[in-house]
């Protein structure tokens, strides 16, 4: 093993399918790196669309016993599952920084947050429950069920190789779905040491199903779940463009899709905040995980009043409070991105914006460490036309723009295709139901840059996605009303 782990066989490198660990039919297997070093650090199973039909297959058959069980039965190993990803949080942390590149205390952060929605939908299952309805026809009744959509095909990205399965998967479970998963070419360890304590849960065979695969064949893979009849939802996260695509593919079937999308949050900061609480939401917003999540803020809109102190003061919590290192180093929080791709992203958006005037007052360039390490980075002076003010950065870059009016600013914030997340920060209760209203976006953060957590609902509006993850709305997605009548009564 490339690490040193409690528990050895939580390290799997094969698919997990109908309960059984699988290589690909040809015997093909791709190469997973550390993004920190760029060593290679696994060869797993490499599966295409004959596998991921299996898979689909294997769900199929084991759909009518799960979702024949009591809620309170199914509540119960989603619960002993939960119990186990929390035994071995350390394990899967240590996984997760391994493939990924996020510090270690961030790794375990995302496995408690991860297994918060394991916990969550297992008390869900319990509440599963209908309707009677007041029928306008004094013969009939009227009530409605609610049932489980069906198999379930799911894809999930990299930069958060827990979470974004368990937020998938457990409500799918917990309804009585079941699931066939690929996750992220990147980050394929985290999706399998999960299937791993899944069937030491004891969730049957064919419930969860996980299907790995590299970037080429996660399309044949994605086409077979898409164009499937058995499937009758995809749940995806990642971006834009390949959500469009796997719309697209899903348009012949009519399945219910959930997109959690790209997002291109603004951050504004007017001129009655809290600076130094603006500052610290700001470094939280922008910097956790390198920048690389789709709630991270994107593009920061200051008050002209304010502007000048906002940067120093966010220059100087920036170069005293961040450190840029390996994830398994002690102290460090901000870790490698997660390939060259990321780096090179990065790197066009800045010099896209030096070009154009903008200023860098922290960072700019790759880090000293070398590698895909990058310098946080704040830039000022910057502009609407700069490209980091309309694509998602991806990264450790901050672009703030001064602004006047907060009916223009407001203007600026909706200007997007996206509307994931947004955050302002105002101690004016006016202003903050004025803005929280206005606001195009699914979240909003009013003073404070962290929102996520199992009790809220998680997603978008406009291009960033479809449904909502999370909270007691999460279950709506994988269940389906079924309206029965009963006349003659
Ligand atoms: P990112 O840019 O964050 O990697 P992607 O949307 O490219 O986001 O990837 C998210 C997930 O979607 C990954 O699991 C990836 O393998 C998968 N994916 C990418 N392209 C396709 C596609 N055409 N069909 C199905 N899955 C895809």
């Amino acid at each position: 093993l490339p690490i040193q782990l409690k528990d050895s066989s939580l390290f799997r490198t094969l698919s997990y399918i109908d309960g059984k660990w699988a290589a690909a039919a040809d015997g093909s297997a791709f190469a997973v790196d550390n993004p920190a070093s760029g060593a290679i650090i696994a060869q797993v199973a490499n599966l295409g669309a004959a596998e991921a039909e299996q898979a689909i297959q294997a769900a199929n058959k084991a759909y009518k016993g799960w979702r024949a069980r009591t809620g309170k039965d199914r509540a119960a190993l989603l619960r002993r599952w939960f119990d186990l990803i929390l035994a071995n949080a350390d394990d899967l942390a240590k996984l997760m920084t391994l493939e990924q590149g996020k510090p270690l205390a961030e790794s375990r952060g995302e496995v408690v947050y991860g297994a918060s929605f394991v916990e969550w939908f297992a008390e869900q299952a319990k509440r599963i429950s209908g309707d009677i309805l007041n029928s306008p026809n004094a013969a009939n009744r009227m009530l409605v069920m609610r049932e489980p959509i069906g198999v379930c095909g799911a894809i999930t990205p990299w930069n958060f190789p827990n979470a974004m399965i368990t937020r998938k998967v457990a409500p799918a479970l917990a309804a009585g779905c079941t699931a066939v998963l690929k996750p992220a070419e990147q980050t394929p360890l985290s999706a399998l040491a999960l299937a791993e304590l899944a069937e030491r849960a004891g969730i049957p065979a064919g419930v969860l199903n996980i299907v790995t695969a590299d970037s080429e064949r996660s399309i044949a893979v994605g086409k077979a779940l898409c164009a499937s009849p058995i499937v009758k939802k995809m749940t995806f996260t990642g971006s834009t463009p390949v959500g469009r695509i796997l719309m697209q593919q899903s348009a012949p079937t009519v399945k219910k899709m959930s997109l959690e999308l790209g997002g291109l949050a603004p951050f504004i900061v007017f001129d009655d905040a809290d600076l130094d609480a603006a500052v610290e939401g700001a470094v939280a917003s922008k910097y956790r995980n390198a920048g690389q999540t789709c709630v991270c803020t994107n593009r920061f809109y200051v008050h002209e009043a304010v502007y000048d102190e906002f940067v120093r003061k966010l220059a100087e919590k920036v170069g005293s409070s961040l450190k840029v290192g390996d994830g398994f180093a002690d102290g460090v929080n901000q870790g490698p991105l997660i390939d060259d791709a990321a780096v090179a992203k990065v790197r066009a958006h800045i010099k896209d914006a030096v070009d154009k005037g903008a200023n860098v007052v922290a960072g700019g360039k790759p880090h000293a460490l070398g590698g895909r390490y990058f310098e946080p980075t704040i830039l000022a002076g910057v502009s609407e036309d700069m490209l980091c003010m309309h694509e998602e950065t991806f990264g450790p870059v901050a672009p703030v723009v001064k602004f006047t009016d907060e009916a223009h600013v407001i203007e600026l914030a909706n200007d997007t295709e996206y509307g994931l997340a947004s955050y302002f920060y105002s101690r004016d209760i006016g202003r903050i139901f004025r803005i929280a209203e206005a606001l195009e976006y699914g979240m909003v953060g009013v003073n404070t840059g962290l929102i996520s957590n199992e009790v809220a609902p998680f997603g978008g509006v406009k291009q960033s996605g479809l449904g909502r993850e999370g909270s007691v709305y999460g279950m709506d997605d994988f269940m389906e009303m079924k309206y029965v009548c009963l006349g003659g009564i």
